[in-house]
Parts: structure tokens; C-alpha cells; sequence
């Protein structure tokens, strides 16, 4: 078993150099560093040298197109989605739902950018991190509306825009990205949010696993994220999700990741957090990954309450299970 890390917040290579150091010395040999339309625009070469130092210390680079269109997870702003409201889901309102239509052409035109950007940090891994529709119940779509836009009404056609139509449209934009990442001598790995949560699509595990090119997939099972508080459901939701994507991987002949929560754990929820960290290790993914670095300790947003008991915590169930 492997572990990861997500790293974010700092652009200073001196700093970014010592913390990737004090990484390897804990024991992570993998590390997914965010990239997002910030770093696209004004860090790009910023974004080589972090992902140059990480390779040079032993890292398997991740790159993550961190919120990039409103379409992946993360905490960052979409400029494409401001600037190019064409490129935008439209409800049946006419409202603006805050992410980019994965049926439209702009979005393959600017995530050919984004990759294109994204091959010259050298990174050997494009982390496609939980691609999403837009959620109901998000500023942007306050009343969970889904995308009708034309690009959408035409390729649906007279089947009409329904739940599996989303879904599909999800996988075959994956399927897109993926055969343009390996084009570009990029393994993907893919990482699914838990089935149902976010107001999402089902996705079909299987198929995405399978998709020619794909390297790994997994999936995050965040569940005090996901508000779930009762140890037995929590075992059960950690369990079904961690089984699915290690079968799924197995079967599809692809390496598995399992994630587990070090952001927003409130006071008095740690020993909850670790249990149920131990839990998911115990599936014995081939990576286990934590989001993210030292607890989210430098981003007040994302930070645990106790940051080094959860990044410490981890650490050391980590040591003790993959011995
Ligand atoms: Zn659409």
C-alpha cells in the first residue's frame, strides 16, 4: 500500500521543496499537487519546478485540475465559467448553474489548454478529481436544476435529458480526458465521489474503471464530509464504497485509491475520523491518500480543528497497518 497526499496554498518553491522532503521522510511516495485556472494562468512555470523538485525526491506527481470549470473538486474559482458564459450549464430557467456543460465543445477546447499546460509541469499523472454536474443546492443552483442547454437538447435528443443521459455524458467526457491526457504520455486516475451523494448521476463504476487508457480508480468515502454521524452507517458507507471500487479496479486490471478525510474535522470528531480511516486502510487500496497536507492546517476554510492529532493520527495508522 501506498500513501498520498494532496498539497495546496503555497507557491514558493523553497517552501514547497521542504515540505516534500519532510513528506518522503513520513513515509508518502505519491503526491497529487493542484492545478488549477490560477495556476494555469499565472504559475505555470511555477508549477514545473514544484512538480520537478517533487520527482526529483522520489514522488509520483499527480496533477489535478483543482475546480477547474466548475466541474472537478476543489476551492477555486473557474475563470472560463466568467469569462466564457457560453461554455456554462443553463437550467431550464435560464440560470447560470455554476460549472461548464460536459456536452459542450468549448470545455473540450479549453481542458486541451488545461492539459496541454498541465504535460509540460512533467507530471506523470493527471488526477481527475471528482467530476461532478452542478449540485443543487449550491449558490449557483440554489433549486438543483440540470443542464438543457443546446448542446445537451441535441444530443439527447428524443430521449430526453434523464438521469442516465447525465451519467453518460459524465463517462464520455471522462473517456475524452482520458485518451487526451494519454496522448500527451499522461497515466489518469480517476476518483468518483461516493454513489448518490451531491444530488449526482449514478455513475457505472465498471465502466468508468475500464475506460481504455485509465490507470486507477477510486473513490473518496468522506463521511463526516457527507454528514454522516453514526458509526454503524458510517461502517457500512465506508465498506460499500471501498468493496465497489477495489472490485471494480480489479476487474478492470487497474490500480486502486482509496481517500480519506483530514479537512473540516471539527472538535471532539477525531477518534470518529481515525476509526473510520482505519476502516478504509483496511480495505487495503494500492494507495491510500489523505486530503490533505498537515490536515489543512494552513487553509482556515479546510482546516481540522486538531490538526496534527488527524495528520499524525493517519500517519500512524498508516505505519501500522502497511508493516
Ligand atoms: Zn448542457
Amino acid at each position: 500500500m501506498k500513501l498520498a497526499t494532496s498539497y495546496f496554498g503555497s507557491r514558493i518553491l523553497r517552501h514547497v521543496k521542504n515540505d516534500m522532503g519532510k513528506l518522503r521522510e513520513q513515509g508518502f511516495s505519491r503526491i497529487v499537487h493542484t492545478f488549477s485556472e490560477n495556476d494555469l494562468y499565472y504559475y505555470p512555470g511555477t508549477m514545473r519546478d514544484i512538480v520537478q523538485v517533487s520527482i526529483d525526491l522520489g514522488f509520483d506527481v499527480l496533477i489535478d485540475p483543482w475546480g477547474v470549470a466548475g466541474i472537478f473538486g476543489g476551492e477555486a474559482f473557474s475563470r472560463w465559467i466568467t469569462e466564457q458564459p457560453a461554455i456554462s450549464q443553463v437550467g431550464a430557467s435560464g440560470r447560470h448553474l455554476g460549472g461548464a456543460c460536459l456536452n459542450n465543445p468549448i470545455l473540450i477546447t479549453q481542458m486541451t489548454e488545461w492539459l496541454d499546460a498541465a504535460a509540460a509541469t512533467g507530471a506523470q499523472w493527471v488526477f481527475w478529481d471528482e467530476p461532478h454536474w452542478s449540485p443543487g443546492g449550491s449558490p449557483r443552483n440554489p433549486e438543483g436544476e440540470h443542464c438543457v442547454c443546446d448542446f445537451c437538447l441535441e444530443k439527447a435528443g428524443s430521449r430526453g435529458i434523464t438521469e442516465s443521459f447525465r451519467a453518460k455524458s459524465l463517462v464520455l467526457f471522462l473517456a475524452r480526458m482520458v485518451n487526451l491526457a494519454t496522448d500527451r504520455g499522461m497515466k489518469s486516475s480517476i476518483c468518483v465521489m461516493p454513489q448518490g451523494m451531491a444530488g449526482q448521476p449514478g455513475l457505472d463504476w465498471p465502466e468508468i474503471a475500464a475506460l481504455p487508457g485509465l490507470s486507477e480508480f477510486g473513490t473518496d468515502p468522506y463521511w463526516q464530509a457527507f454528514n454522516i454521524r453514526e458509526a454503524g452507517q458510517r461502517d457500512r458507507f465506508i465498506d460499500k464504497n471501498s468493496t465497489a471500487a477495489r472490485e471494480v479496479s480489479t476487474t478492470a486490471g487497474v490500480e486502486s485509491m482509496l481517500w480519506t478525510q483530514a479537512f473540516r474535522v471539527k472538535a471532539g470528531d477525531e477518534d470518529d475520523l481515525l476509526d473510520g480511516s482505519k476502516r478504509i486502510m483496511n480495505h487495503n487500496p494500492d494507495t491510500i491518500a489523505i486530503w490533505g497536507f498537515e490536515a489543512c492546517a494552513h487553509m482556515s476554510t479546510l482546516a481540522c480543528a486538531d490538526t496534527d492529532k488527524i495528520w499524525q493520527g493517519l500517519i500512524d495508522i498508516y505505519k501500522g497497518i502497511s508493516k
